[in-house]
C-alpha cells in the first residue's frame, strides 16, 4: 500500500477536508511556488516537500482516489458512495463529523505564518517575481527557463537498460541473421520536460507520468552459431540519459525456436530418422538432413530401432573454441504406409520362410 494513506494530505496542502477541486488546485499552486526545486534552493528538503505536495494534489484531485483516501482516513462516512460531484461530497461532509477540520485549520495557520515570514525576509515585489518565475517553469515546453540560471546544475541521470526477447529459427541461429527490432523507449516528456504538471494540472501529453513511450527501430546482426539464451548487448541503445548521464544499453535475449526435426543438445544436433524394414535388414546408404545441408549416411545390415549414429562435425560451431559439435542420428524402423498387394505377398513368403522365434525367451532370464 502506498504511504500516502499514512499522511494527512489536506494538511500537506493546507486546505480543509471539504475543499473543492478549485481550492485544492489553488493551494497546490501556492505550495508549488514555494517548494518547486527549481525556484527554491534545489535542496533535498524542497525536493521532498515538492514531491509530497504533488502526491497530495494527485490524490485529492482524483475523485476515486480521494474518496478511497477519505474512507480509509475515516474523514467521511461515505463507504458506499463515490461522489460524482464535489458539491455532493461537500454536503455529505458538512453532515458528518468535523474532527479533521481542526487539524486542517491548524496547519493552515502554520502555512500562512511561514509564508508571511518568507515575505518579510525578502524585498518588495517578491511574490510577483515568484509568480513570473513559476509561470515560466510551469509553462515552458522546450525553452529553458531564463530566470533559472542560478539554480544548481541538475544531477546526471543515467538512462535505464532495455531488455528484449528475440525469437529466431534454428536455421538462422546456424547461419547467422539480421533482425530489425522495434524497441520501446521511455523518454522524458517533451511537453512538461518530466515535471509531470503544467500550471498545476497534469500534463496532457504524458498524463502526469513525466514520460512518453516511443518506438525505435534498430537493425541487429545476430552472429552465426548463436545459442539459445545468448545475450547480445548493444551499448547506448537503451533509454536516454539526462543532464550528462549515460544512455542505457539494449540487451537482446535470443530464443531459438524449436524445430520439429532438429533439437539442440549443447553443440550437438539431435534428430530421429525413419528407415524401412528392408533397409534395416539389408543395410543402406540414406540421405540425412543436417544443419548445413544433406549428407549420406551408411546404415549397416541388421540395424534395429533406437540405434544411434554419429555424424562427426555436423553440429554447431562453438563460439569460443570454433570446434564443431556432431549430429546424433537415432534410427527408427517404420513400415511404409501404403503396401502393394505384391509387397504383401512377399511379406507372406517371408513369414512362411522365417524360422525365427523372437518372442521365445521373453520371460526366461
Ligand atoms: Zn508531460
Amino acid at each position: 500500500m502506498n504511504k500516502y494513506y499514512q499522511k494527512d494530505l489536506y494538511a500537506i496542502l493546507g486546505v480543509s477536508a471539504d475543499s473543492d477541486e478549485t481550492k485544492i488546485k489553488a493551494a497546490y499552486r501556492k505550495q508549488a511556488r514555494k517548494w518547486h526545486p527549481d525556484v527554491n534552493d534545489n535542496s533535498q528538503e524542497s525536493l521532498d516537500r515538492f514531491k509530497e505536495i504533488t502526491e497530495a494534489y494527485e490524490v485529492l484531485t482524483d475523485a476515486q482516489k480521494r474518496s478511497q483516501y477519505d474512507i480509509l482516513k475515516g474523514i467521511h462516512s461515505r463507504k458506499e458512495t463515490v461522489y460524482s460531484t464535489q458539491t455532493q461530497a461537500k454536503k455529505a461532509y458538512e453532515k458528518s463529523n468535523n474532527t479533521t477540520n481542526t487539524t486542517a485549520s491548524s496547519t493552515k495557520k502554520e502555512t500562512s505564518t511561514s509564508q508571511k515570514e518568507h515575505k518579510e525576509n525578502d524585498k518588495s515585489s517578491f511574490s510577483q517575481v515568484f509568480e513570473s518565475i513559476l509561470d515560466g517553469i510551469f509553462t515552458s515546453g522546450t525553452e529553458p527557463n531564463n530566470s533559472n540560471k542560478k539554480a544548481k546544475k541538475p544531477k546526471p541521470e543515467n538512462g535505464r537498460d532495455i531488455n528484449l526477447n528475440v525469437n529466431i529459427k534454428m536455421s538462422e541461429a546456424i547461419s547467422g541473421t539480421h533482425r530489425t527490432v522495434n524497441v520501446l523507449h521511455s523518454e522524458r516528456c517533451p511537453k512538461c520536460e518530466g515535471r509531470r504538471f503544467i500550471n498545476g494540472a497534469k500534463c496532457p501529453l504524458c498524463k502526469g507520468t513525466g514520460e512518453v513511450s516511443l518506438h525505435k527501430k534498430i537493425n541487429v546482426k545476430i552472429p552465426a552459431g548463436i545459442k539459445k539464451g545468448a545475450k547480445i548487448r548493444l551499448a547506448n541503445e537503451g533509454n536516454k540519459g539526462y543532464n550528462g548521464g549515460k544512455n542505457g544499453d539494449l540487451y537482446l535475449f535470443i530464443n531459438i525456436e524449436e524445430n520439429k526435426f532438429f533439437k539442440y543438445e549443447g553443440n550437438n544436433v539431435v534428430c530421429e530418422i525413419p528407415i524401412t524394414p528392408f533397409e534395416a535388414v539389408l543395410g543402406a546408404n540414406i540421405d540425412v538432413p543436417t544443419i548445413c545441408g544433406s549428407v549420406s549416411m551408411k546404415i549397416p545390415a541388421n540395424t534395429s530401432t533406437g540405434q544411434k549414429f554419429r555424424l562427426s562435425g555436423q553440429g554447431i560451431e562453438d563460439q569460443k573454441s570454433k570446434k564443431k559439435g556432431d549430429q546424433i542420428v537415432t534410427v527408427k524402423i517404420e513400415i511404409p504406409k501404403e503396401l502393394s498387394n505384391e509387397e504383401i505377398k512377399l511379406y507372406e513368403q517371408l513369414k512362411n520362410l522365417s524360422k525365427s522365434k523372437i518372442r521365445e525367451n521373453l520371460i526366461n532370464d
